[in-house]
């Protein structure tokens, strides 16, 4: 319907097609504006994205030559999901960001990009122009435009202690060893991690080799990913998460449909209990795949016990399946992520029957403070801080504990060096981070008493 406004505009009102498609896509952002559904007032921002990159397109605005540019840090007001996925991620040293949210799409990206990313930076972007040097120190989120030779050597001082942590434990003074683990989102990300030296791998989110694509993988291509990854770990444990797709990551090949409250919805474990096929072809990769490495598999935003039992029992479905087909495997270790209140209160019996937990505070945020991730107008109330949530961790530490399973945080807040002391007297066994926080946090820990 809007190609049908803009061809009547530009034949009835003589205007040109830029004018058109800005004023029918103006119209259209102000429609979904007006919506009373939180969820289609946003996406508001998206017609515009696409209306803007359209008219971009029509007046033959020069696009970004990626080919020809340095490295750079990208400063820009706000920046759309469409315009983070088209840039080229080697060329980017970091984002800062003078709007957007801490846990929009744009930021999530740039973490899974692994770039560091500054978001509501109160900068004059008028008073910026392209070349001038800028440092960003994502480990402290600060930013210095125009850096003196001291805030330059100061910064690379900093780099250069971190530097030392490299091939060194991750222990406290009085000898409480802590297993420091990195987070990926595919094979290439493993390169991040022996960089910064992470002594494993805590979460693959394993639903990216399942998204930008028109079908689902199949067993070989997965079978070689995680293989390809456990070798390039060598003897290091590799945490593979299943596929936790639903939500904010959809894929359209999947026909998942629209939901009212998809962060409450159709999501990860759910859709792999009922649809076993797919849940059944990543299981038989990963069994396979175990024999190439020290692999553990983990399932994410488990709220029960008769969800444990029956994967345990579609494992021991493939195992068998495997094992008839004289197709060598290994039923590798077990855990799931705690990422829902249910899954805290339950600690104690999941433990049983798991060998280990995770614990996944962005969700774990997000479902007990009642706020979605995804919604930058709450960014102020989404607080992993929240004395609420230290202690669900708390609650999961004790529950693992009890049956001496090992646990770990792989969300966000595993990262926050301001937590890790409180963490470790707790009694977490590990943290699982961006590669680019391995050593801030190994830093952190050995000074800690
Ligand atoms: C989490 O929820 O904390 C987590 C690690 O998983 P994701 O961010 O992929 O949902
Ligand atoms: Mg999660």
């Amino acid at each position: 319907s809007s190609d049908l406004s803009c061809h009547n505009m530009i034949c009835n009102e003589n205007v040109n097609a830029e004018y058109a498609v800005s004023i029918t896509g103006d119209n259209f952002a102000d429609m979904f504006a007006n919506m009373d559904d939180d969820y289609m007032r946003a996406r508001s921002a998206d017609v515009k994205d696409i209306s803007n990159r359209l008219v971009s397109n029509l007046s033959g605005e020069e696009q970004p030559d990626w080919e020809n540019t340095e490295p750079s840090i990208i400063v820009a007001d706000d920046l759309t999901p469409s315009e983070t996925v088209q840039m080229d991620k080697n060329k980017i040293l970091a984002f800062v960001l003078v709007h957007g949210s801490a846990n929009s799409h744009t930021a999530i990206l740039a973490r899974m990009m692994n770039i560091p990313a500054l978001i509501g930076v109160p900068i004059e972007l008028e008073s910026l122009h392209n070349g001038v040097n800028a440092i960003v120190d994502g480990q402290d989120g600060i930013f210095y435009l125009n850096p003196d030779e001291n805030q330059i050597a100061q910064e690379q001082e900093q780099k250069k202690l971190l530097a030392n942590y490299k091939g060194r434990e991750s222990v406290t003074k009085s000898g409480r060893k802590i297993n420091l683990y990195a987070n990926i989102g595919n094979v290439s990300d493993v390169a991040y991690v022996l960089e910064n030296d992470a002594e494993g791998i805590g979460l693959f989110r394993s639903e990216f080799l399942y998204l930008g694509r028109d079908e689902l993988p199949d067993e070989t291509e997965q079978f070689n990913a995680y293989r390809q990854v456990l070798q390039m770990m060598a003897d290091k444990k590799v945490v593979i998460r299943t596929l936790d797709i639903g939500a904010d990551k959809k894929a359209d090949y999947l026909g998942l449909g629209k939901e009212d409250n998809p962060a409450l919805g159709y999501r990860a474990i759910r859709i792999c209990l009922e649809q076993p096929d797919i849940f059944k072809t990543q299981l038989r990769a990963l069994l396979r795949a175990a024999k190439y490495g020290n692999l553990s598999i983990m399932y994410p935003m488990i709220i029960s016990v008769e969800e444990v039992v029956s994967i345990k029992k579609i494992v021991a479905e493939v195992a068998e399946e495997l094992e008839n087909e004289n197709i060598p495997y290994e039923i590798p270790e077990q855990g799931i992520m705690i990422e829902t209140p249910a899954a805290v209160m339950l600690s104690e019996e999941l433990a049983e029957l798991v060998d280990f937990f995770s614990i996944g505070t962005n969700d774990l945020t997000q479902y007990t403070l009642a706020i979605d991730r995804q919604n930058n107008r709450l960014d102020r109330f989404y607080n992993p801080h929240h004395e609420a949530v230290l202690r669900m961790i708390e609650m999961t530490i004790q529950g693992a504990h009890k049956h001496g399973k090992w646990v770990g945080i792989c969300g966000e807040l595993g990262a926050d060096t301001t937590l890790t002391e409180r963490f470790i007297k707790m009694g977490i066994d590990e943290l699982s981070v961006s590669p680019s926080m391995v050593l801030g946090v190994r830093s952190r820990i050995c000074e800690m008493e």
